[in-house]
């Protein structure tokens, strides 16, 4: 019999799976995608390789306290780190501001800008400067430690970010140019605090790129996994966890087939867990986080394009307002994406473009209502396609004739590659007023279940998901050996 059973192969699955073996214990993987990953992914179109996560991994820095962890799962060690000179740039009626890596000319930028709003800045600057000195969100050697006259000085400036959205943050500048670039990158509804870890991470240079991407980095987890000896099984769909009293027994699988363990770890968004999978009612504090109103899902429609050519009109990350063309995307500001840091993703003498518009809840479960008629669907996604590539065009004329649309996804993929709820891909926004704990792995109530992943502790993400499988191997440890 198995020790751990570990239903879901994404990050947490594979942490779970690569910790358990690591404490000598035996594993395995039961995923129910065809390959490991699940949101930490990317695949092929026309040529290209779409990527479709890291936009900044917390702890490529070697002296951040996550990059042993990222290391330990095979992500980093040996894997060049790239770090970009921005991480993203907002335009606003014509103007640029940039989030560089250096906080120093972030401020000096600021300041240029809007001198109106100078005392906000230094107030905001010294926020992100005490969030670096903040254990594990910058590395070490880039943040300048949390003496007490920074503490002093800058802890009203932080509690401040906790108690407002980024939304409200940004209405306290003067200039349209920042207050869209404050709010542009998470949206308007997160918490000022989200947006300040992240600051502190990509200026604390603790925020780069793992070379070659999202797919790379998942199989070089599940290949640390299978060479550690774990068991990694694909098209494997978990349906039923069969129970004796507080006992968990067995896996039951769609194609009939079931697995025996001694501790179970699943992964996948609790929502489609309990009162289906397994026939018990969520945990409370889960089912708390469920339906407190201050959190909430949140999703993406997503496009990418062929470019011919590789002069780009911009470069990173860019976000712009969309005007006009907003309403038929249902969405305010674009994203766009450009990889020429990575030239191998894009054929030779073309680019590689994508895009992103931030939904919400209720439009993610109307693509996920939609995709039940195939048709109707597919004709969304040409519409959206078409929608997309009309507003890059209207923006960049430059670009027109140039873009050939290559895939758009939609909530409706997420639900059916990663099976979340609401189709989402993180879980929930990081909202004001709220500070996340990770929750306890082990299920109330039984002596062999636990629960890893991004669901655990708001907002998702990477090191989330991958420290809440460590977590649950530690449980595993302390309750079940
Ligand atoms: C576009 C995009 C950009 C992102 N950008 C970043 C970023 O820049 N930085 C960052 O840190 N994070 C980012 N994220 C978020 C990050 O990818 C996720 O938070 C993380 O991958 C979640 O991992 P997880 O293992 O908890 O869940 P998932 O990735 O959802 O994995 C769960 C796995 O369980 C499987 N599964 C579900 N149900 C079953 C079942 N019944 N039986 C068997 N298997 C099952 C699924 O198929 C899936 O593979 C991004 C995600 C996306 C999509």
């Amino acid at each position: 019999m198995t020790d751990v059973v570990i239903i879901g192969g994404g990050t947490a699955g594979l942490s779970a799976g690569i910790y358990a073996r690591m404490a000598g214990l035996s594993a395995a993987i039961y995923e129910a995608g065809s390959t490991p990953g699940g949101n930490l992914c990317g695949w092929e179109r026309g040529g290209f390789y779409v990527d479709n996560c890291i936009h900044w991994l917390t702890g490529t820095n070697p002296a951040a306290d996550s990059y042993r962890m990222w290391e330990e799962l095979g992500v980093l060690g040996g894997v060049e780190i790239i770090q970009n000179e921005t991480l993203y740039t907002c335009e606003y009626r014509g103007e640029r501001l940039s989030l560089s890596c250096d906080l120093e000319r972030l401020r000096r930028d600021m300041l240029s800008l809007s001198p109106e709003d100078a005392k906000e800045t230094e107030r905001f600057i010294r926020a992100v400067r005490l969030a670096q000195g903040a254990s594990g969100v910058a590395g070490k050697g880039h943040d300048r430690g949390v003496t007490p006259s920074l503490l002093l000085r800058s802890a009203p400036a932080a509690i401040r970010c906790w108690r407002m959205t980024a939304g409200e943050l940004a209405a306290r500048f003067r200039h349209p140019l920042i207050r869209e670039f404050l709010a542009g990158l998470l949206t308007e509804r997160f918490g000022a605090l989200a947006l300040l870890v992240v600051f502190a991470t990509f200026t604390g240079q603790n925020g780069g790129l793992p070379r070659g991407g999202s797919r790379a980095a998942a199989s070089r987890m599940a290949e640390r996994f299978v060479s550690l000896g774990g068991r990694l099984y694909v098209g494997k769909k978990a349906v039923k966890l069969e129970r004796r009293a507080e006992k968990i027994f067995s896996a039951r699988f769609a194609d009939g087939t079931e697995a025996e363990g001694g501790s179970f770890v699943v992964t996948a968004d609790p929502a489609r867990v309990f009162g289906s999978m397994v026939d018990l009612p969520m945990p409370r504090k889960l089912a708390k986080m469920y339906s407190d109103p201050r959190l909430f899902r949140f999703s993406s429609v997503q496009c990418a394009f062929a470019c011919e050519g590789t002069d780009l009109p911009f470069r990173g990350d860019f976000i712009f307002e969309l005007g006009s063309d907003g309403a038929a995307l249902g969405a305010r500001r674009l994203v766009l994406r450009e990889f020429s840091h990575e030239p191998e993703f894009s054929p030779e003498g073309k680019s590689l473009i994508e895009t992103m518009t931030f939904i919400d809840e209720e439009a993610s479960l109307m693509h996920i209502s939609r995709s039940a008629d195939r048709e109707k669907y597919a004709e969304s996604k040409r519409r959206i396609a078409r929608d997309t590539l009309g507003a890059i065009v209207s923006r960049f004329p430059g670009l027109d004739g140039r873009l050939t649309p290559l895939d758009v996804w939609t909530p409706a993929t997420y639900r059916r590659f990663t099976g979340s709820e609401a189709g989402t891909y993180m879980s929930f926004a990081f909202t004001k007023k709220y500070l996340p704990v990770m929750k306890k792995c082990r299920v109330p109530g039984t002596e062999n279940l636990y629960l890893a992943g991004q669901w655990l502790q708001p907002p998702g993400g990477l090191p989330i998901a991958a420290k809440s499988g460590r977590r649950a191997i530690e449980e595993i440890i302390e309750y079940d050996f």
